[in-house]
């Protein structure tokens, strides 16, 4: 009954009976052992002078028990208290270039007493999550590689549970996470089979089966990125070369427009110059699009999935340029599959790994029960 107020916010009595399908004295009791535990509340919708007896709405309490979710990025770590239903109660945002694990580890530990201060002096912190650029050990909590951190074999989740200590805590990486969360609570919300691509810099992605995160057997699955598109290709940091993310990569779209500069504002002003008609920013964009297209034509032939989310950058691409990934699609996606996927956006927007922490973490307290 937990899972199910998390993943839709609210319910009321009757879709709790319908949905879980047990009987109404059966829910009666189990939501007032939830009320009982300070987990959620009960209300009865108020207006309106509706014909019969109006059914109760149950929905988390504002001071139940809540995550610590954690962003970890290249230039900023983010913490948000997240309580049930996703909501995310208050939220701490620290610039900070390049961090040591020692510098991460002791701001997620001062996020985690600052947010607690601003909660109600009720509300249990009972889990953490937190998402790294980077491959994951998933068991052991370990950062295995993030080189836009240039961290390597670090051992988050124990210096972690060193200093939060009596807590679950997991670690996952973030385009995995960003997978997650747009399936729980984005655009893939309805959906049992998804796959996500994003890409900035770098090029990752999560692929969701029968309505579970594909982690593989350490956690390291989902990594479009250096799926292997041109074995003459340019030489990507995880050793191999030709790699998905050397090719449709900021870096590569900077490379083919001719730029030199590097960053999102060199980026932006491509994707607008090749909007413009500017041949060569135009044909920039053509040549990304077009591994795009074939990108995603093996992960539709693959995975079979319902919709693929495409993000960041490459939602940019797919914006000006659809009719070139949509021919690569049509040329190279089994035409059974093509026809039924659809190619969509993200709808969490620069929260989804964020967002995808908090999940994590509710999933495991949800599974031990709370
Ligand atoms: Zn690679």
């Amino acid at each position: 009954m937990l899972r199910e107020i998390h993943r839709y916010g609210e319910l009321t009595r009757a879709e709790l009976t319908t949905s879980l399908g047990l009987n109404r004295s059966t829910i009666g009791d189990l939501v007032g052992d939830l009320v009982r535990r300070g987990m959620v509340d009960e209300h009865v919708p108020g207006g309106g002078d509706k014909a019969g007896r109006p059914s109760h709405v149950v929905a988390p309490r504002p001071d139940g028990p809540y995550v610590l979710a954690v962003e970890l990025d290249v230039e900023r770590i983010v913490s948000a208290a997240v309580g049930l239903g996703g909501r995310v109660h208050v939220r701490r945002e620290t610039t900070i270039v390049e961090p040591a694990p020692g510098e991460v580890v002791d701001r997620i530990a001062a996020d985690a007493l600052a947010l607690a201060a601003e909660m109600p002096a009720s509300a249990t912190l009972v889990g953490v999550g937190v998402s790294a650029p980077g491959t994951v050990h998933v068991t052991e909590g370990l950062v295995v590689h993030a080189p836009n951190i240039r961290w390597r074999d670090v051992p988050l989740g124990q210096a972690l549970a060193e200093r939060l200590p009596g807590l679950d805590i997991r670690i996952g990486n973030n385009a995995n996470l960003g997978a997650l969360a747009e399936h729980q609570r984005g655009a893939a919300r309805q959906m049992r089979d998804v796959v996500y691509v994003t890409g900035s810099v770098g090029v990752g992605g999560g692929v969701i089966v029968d309505g579970t995160l594909l982690q593989g057997s350490n956690g390291y699955a989902g990594e479009i990125g250096h799926i292997m598109l041109d074995p003459d290709g340019p030489s990507c940091h995880c050793g191999s070369n030709g790699c998905v993310e050397t090719i449709i990569g900021e870096h590569a779209l900077l490379r083919y427009a001719g730029v030199t500069d590097l960053g999102p504002a060199a980026v932006a002003a491509v994707l607008a110059d090749a909007e413009r008609g500017s041949p060569r920013a135009a044909e920039a964009v053509v040549r990304v699009a077009t591994s795009l297209g074939r990108t995603l034509a093996i992960l539709i032939n693959v995975f079979n999935p319902e919709a693929v989310v495409v993000g960041d950058t490459l939602a940019e691409i797919l914006r000006i340029e659809c009719a070139t990934i949509e021919r690569e699609l049509a040329h190279r996606a089994k035409a059974e599959s093509r026809a039924v996927t659809p190619l969509i956006t993200p709808a969490l927007g620069r929260d989804s790994a964020l967002i995808g922490a908090s999940e994590l973490a509710f999933q495991h307290v949800l599974a031990s029960a709370v």
